[in-house]
């Protein structure tokens, strides 16, 4: 049984906590900032941001106006396409860390592979965790070539690989390479940015237990290994998200829902992303 502080080991021994708030589209620095306190306020201990969100300065007052203490906080963070490259990712978390306002990150990841310099992005990031800036260090929409391209420079592997990943998406060949190799799958999109839950076979596994779609598929994540990462700007949605440490699906609803994949992806594939 899970709890909303829960946490899962990373291979360099940090604990990653598995439930967090994704910022994506939270567009309006007032909608930002009220959403992140509410998730604090909630009980949330973990917060996905990324250059590219534009709001990384919400996080950081968020977090303050929470009255949390940073070191209770686990703040993620991604160098954005147009950054990549060693001096430039250097440079671009210089900037993150000014916006966020704080002195480290807990992991901070490589947004996209970008072809002929996601190895020297991942380099810098090997630099930043050398000097203790970042706790861990990461990758996200990584498929299995580039991870085994990364490998053949890297000094240490990332400790985490952020992908799209819901019920129709599931992932599993990406998702056996990486556990083979150590690395701990973060679902982005874990609700397929709320294109997922209509779904009538999700809806019915969750009135046995008197809980949303939404619910359901988020201890759907935690049950099945993933760190999971719901993005809403709605508090009453913020207070739902959360709600899912109190019960748990069983091995037949988990097969069910593993059998819903059609591998539909409702963002970029990696390997054709517009760089
Ligand atoms: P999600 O799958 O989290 O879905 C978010 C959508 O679902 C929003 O429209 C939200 O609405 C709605 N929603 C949330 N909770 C509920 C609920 N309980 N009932 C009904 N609707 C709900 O999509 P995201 O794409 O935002 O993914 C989550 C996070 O993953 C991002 O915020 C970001 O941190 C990360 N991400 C990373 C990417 C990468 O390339 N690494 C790419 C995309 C996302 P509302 O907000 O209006 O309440």
């Amino acid at each position: 049984m899970y709890s909303i502080t829960s946490t899962k080991k990373l291979h360099n021994g940090i604990e990653m906590p598995r439930f967090g708030l994704g910022v994506y589209k939270m567009d309006h620095s007032e909608e930002a900032f009220n959403a992140i306190k509410k998730a604090l306020d909630t009980g949330y201990i973990a917060v996905d941001t990324a250059a590219f969100y534009k709001n990384e300065q919400q996080v950081g007052e968020g977090l303050r106006a929470s009255g949390k203490k940073r070191e209770d906080i686990f703040i993620t963070s991604k160098v954005w396409n147009t950054d990549q490259g060693y001096d430039e990712t250097l440079r671009a978390f210089e900037k993150t860390l000014k916006a966020l306002n704080t002195d480290y990150l807990d992991l901070y990841l490589t947004h996209w592979p970008v072809l002929e310099k996601f190895r020297e992005t991942y380099r810098a990031i090997e630099r930043l965790y050398d000097e203790k800036l970042i706790k861990s260090t990461g990758v996200s929409n990584h498929e299995i070539h580039h991870l085994e391209k990364l490998f053949t420079s890297a000094n240490i592997k990332p400790m985490v690989n952020q992908i799209e990943l819901h019920p129709y998406l599931s992932q599993v060949e990406l998702r056996n390479f990486c556990k083979t190799n150590g690395i701990v799958i973060t679902a982005w999109s874990p609700l397929g940015r709320g294109k997922v839950l209509q779904d009538e076979t999700i809806k019915a596994i969750g009135e046995k237990y008197g809980k949303s779609i939404a619910q359901t598929i988020i201890r759907w994540h935690l049950q099945s290994d993933h760190i999971v990462i719901p993005k809403s700007v709605t508090p009453n949605r913020i207070e739902e998200n959360a709600n899912v440490f109190d019960f748990e699906l069983t091995a037949e609803d988990m097969a069910t829902i593993n059998e819903l994949n059609r591998n539909e992806r409702f963002g970029s594939h990696p390997d054709h992303f517009k760089f």
